[in-house]
């Protein structure tokens, strides 16, 4: 028998909603701006009517609907999906997800961190299809990992993930505050706003550099102007991505050793950067990482799914569990 199957992206901006078959074809797609209010059950309400007005164009075009997954921006705790971490959707913390989807769409729902279900997604239909460990890391505004196995699927160990990935300390004599108020941790050195950051700190210094120009027209400066501009050939940005790199690379080499996945993954805004950022990792990695995991290990790679990665990996959980 072959179902479908709805996965809904809840992202900070936009949320993505696809249908799909058991092998992560994409049949029908939308999107909606994601509901922002103090009120987390009005938010979640309102992704229930959006999703509903889908599920229902769906029927009416003749698919048979298994159930809909949802992959959620934050971390999940229990069976009730209580919202943690709640960065970029702070009115959902505490909030649990599980009660309201399930009493509209049924017992066959799935919620999941969104780095979990793009892990799932890409290990069963992108770059991990012909391996047999995968490890996914996300880099956007934050840094979140996900691994998948083909012997035992998803990782999930805390708070539906593999731990707070981000947190590993790649620079322990640096004095870049990190949101969980440690230091020296690879999420604010590699992230978005740790590019823009740097980004303007080389502005202020005086450094001769087209991003000084950038943020001159449009009086602000994003981390994607400064991979641009490294991709342009800007000296200033391409040390900075040298940078980012380097620091990406040696924590990429730390979970090469600990969980020996036969490829790495980059997704997310910033993993968009592509060669000026994957170089520099690719030869800190080298340089750093033990030979015998070398051998073993096939690189890394940008998403093959890319943006609607959460949504297809969510859906797919519905068609077949992992
Ligand atoms: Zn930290």
């Amino acid at each position: 028998m072959s179902g479908y199957a709805i996965g809904v992206d809840i992202g900070g901006t936009n949320t993505k909603v696809v249908l799909i078959n058991e092998e992560g074809r994409i049949h029908l797609r939308d999107s909606f701006v994601t509901p922002k209010g103090s009120q987390a059950l009005d938010i979640v309400n309102t992704i229930i009517e959006e999703t509903r007005v889908f599920y229902d164009r769906a029927l009416s075009a003749g698919f048979d609907i298994e159930g809909v997954g949802f992959a959620v921006p934050q971390f999940c705790e229990g069976k009730d999906a209580v919202q943690r971490q709640t960065n970029n959707m702070q009115s959902l913390e505490g909030f649990p997800m599980y009660p309201p989807l399930r009493d509209a769409f049924g017992t066959s729902i799935t919620i999941i961190n969104d780095v979990s279900a793009a892990g799932v997604g890409e290990f069963r239909f992108g770059c991990g299809r012909n391996h047999e460990r995968m490890l996914l890391m996300a880099i956007g505004t934050g840094v979140c990992t996900s691994f998948v196995t083909r012997e035992y699927g998803l990782l999930r160990y805390s708070w539906d993930g593999c731990g707070d990935t981000g947190m590993i300390i790649v620079d322990p004599f640096g004095n870049v505050e990190c949101s969980c108020g440690g230091r020296g941790c690879l999420e604010p050195l590699v992230s978005g706003p740790g590019i823009r950051r740097r980004a303007l700190f080389e502005i202020e210094r005086g450094k001769s550099t087209l991003l000084a120009k950038i943020k001159t027209e449009k009086g602000d400066l994003e981390a994607r102007n400064v991979t641009e501009a490294a991709s342009a050939g800007d000296l200033v940005a391409r040390d900075i991505m040298d940078q980012v790199g380097f620091y990406l690379g040696v924590a990429l080499t730390s979970y090469l050793h600990i969980f020996r996945p036969d490829v790495i993954v980059l997704a997310g805004g910033v993993a968009q950067a592509g060669d000026v950022l994957l170089e520099p990792a690719r030869r800190t990695m080298n340089r750093l990482a033990s030979r015998w995991y070398l051998d073993r290990f096939s690189g890394i790679e940008l998403s093959a799914l890319g943006m609607e990665g959460q949504a297809i990996g969510v859906a797919s959980l519905i068609l077949s569990p992992g």
